[in-house]
């Protein structure tokens, strides 16, 4: 018979208004793309689905696992073609619907193709008998439920072979890729900032990152190949990235030098916004994302988050302010950062950690504490250290640039910010 099928489904709620076909031409290219490399005969649009017909020699294992990682599909379903006869398609349900486990069930059937010459509640009725028939003669107590069945078995009728689906596995849900606009992340190695990416691109947001790093680290730890992997794991959700890698140990000095002890974790984080701002600018980004949860470190209680906010002109957004570390972890192991985050790494922050940080800072305190900081000094220091990698996302692989200096060698002497 003709080769698998997947029936890809998205919820219809972000199609109501004018958007619908921005939305679905943008879900309709990333899963082409996602798709890219896999044998795909064709992608057909019968409706309110997608049904992908998957060509000679494809792999419905790779399919599924580039399927599961498209931004706005809701479920997704291995569909088997079966001829265009009714006793084949209900021996094709009953092979689907057998190996399950249910107390009611329904047959849907969806006739995108008028050809065909059983009209649809003929088809329902039909396949529903012979599934309640066999399902009976085995014993089991099943019944017919029209409203809310546990199982429901999907029969589609579009040109070509009948297609019979039951089991429907949960897709990411969410926006498509890259139709929200653009933001700017400031991406740590931990855990949080990468899953906080992941939420936003998930809003149908495109990012780039940005990577504070010191120096001094043995080899094999530094934090940039902790980041390079964070991005390399988030960019086939949104196909291109381009992650930001900012020298900051020299800063940090600095803040060591001039400022008071206490502050100095939030004096490093008002630096970070500052440079994230001229590079988000330079992506026209509208605004910043960061992994901060609330009361999860010293530095992200209440009053420190709002004394940092404070120092930007952007607004930040912090999609995990409310979230708990258990959940931030599943989050991270379901899309395949958690590993990478786990590495050891030397992180550039408490390497010059205060004894006692300050817990209940003031916007006024910080602006106070960074009087003997030249803010735009540092802040160019920061870009002039800059280097850019490009990410991209075909085929099933993630390609990665060379970093290349954002400011050239022989344009370092203007100002940029
Ligand atoms: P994460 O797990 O994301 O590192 P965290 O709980 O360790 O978060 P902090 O280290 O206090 O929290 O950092 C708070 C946020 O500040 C991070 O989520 C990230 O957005 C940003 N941040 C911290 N350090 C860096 C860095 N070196 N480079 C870029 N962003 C950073
Ligand atoms: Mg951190």
């Amino acid at each position: 018979m003709s080769n698998p099928v997947i029936v890809v489904h998205y919820h219809e709620l972000w199609l109501k208004g004018g958007n619908r076909k921005f939305f679905l031409g943008k879900l309709f290219t990333a899963l082409r793309q996602s798709l890219g490399g896999v044998p795909v005969e064709r992608i057909e649009q019968p409706g309110d689905r997608f049904v992908v017909r998957l060509g000679e020699g494809a792999s419905v294992e790779e399919a599924i696992r580039r399927v599961q990682r498209v931004l706005g599909v809701a479920y997704y379903a291995v569909a088997h073609p079966v001829e265009r006869d009714m006793e084949t398609l209900c021996r094709a349900a009953w092979d689907e619907v057998s190996p399950l486990r249910f107390a009611n069930f329904a047959v849907r059937a969806k006739r995108s193709d008028k050809s065909f010459p059983h009209p649809v509640t003929e088809i329902e009725s039909t396949v529903g008998r012979h599934l309640l028939e066999q399902l009976r003669a085995q014993g089991r107590d099943v019944r017919v439920q029209l409203k809310n069945p546990e199982l429901t078995c999907h029969i589609e009728v579009t040109p070509g072979p009948l297609l019979v689906y039951a089991r429907k596995i949960p897709g990411p849900g969410g926006l498509p890729a890259n139709t929200a606009g653009r933001l700017a992340c400031l991406l740590s190695g931990g855990y949080d900032s990468a899953v906080a990416a992941y939420h936003m691109m998930k809003r149908g947001a495109h990012l780039s990152f940005i990577h504070f790093y010191g120096t001094g680290a043995e080899p094999g730890e530094s934090s940039l190949h902790v980041a390079s992997g964070l991005v390399r794991a988030l960019v086939p959700y949104q196909f291109r990235a381009k992650l930001y890698r900012v020298p900051f140990e020299a800063i940090q000095r600095n803040i060591v030098q001039f400022a008071p002890e206490g502050v100095r974790i939030l004096l490093y984080r008002r630096m970070m916004l500052r440079i994230a701002e001229v590079l988000a600018g330079r992506d026209h980004a509208l605004a910043l994302v960061t992994g901060d949860s609330l009361g999860q470190v010293a530095s992200q209680t209440l009053r420190n988050l709002v004394a940092v906010d404070a120092a930007a002109r952007m607004p930040v957004f912090r999609p995990l302010i409310g979230a708990d570390k258990m959940d931030i972890i599943e989050t991270a192991r379901k899309i395949g950062t958690y590993d990478i985050s786990s590495e050891p790494f030397h992180d550039c922050c408490p390497v010059f950690m205060p004894r006692t940080p300050e817990l209940s800072a003031r916007p006024a305190e910080l602006a106070e504490a960074e009087t003997k900081l030249d803010i735009n000094s540092l802040i160019q220091l920061g870009l002039r250290g800059t280097t850019i990698e490009r990410f991209s996302y075909a085929e099933g692989r993630v390609e990665a640039t060379e970093p290349k200096p954002l400011v050239r060698a022989d344009q370092q002497h203007t100002a940029m910010a």
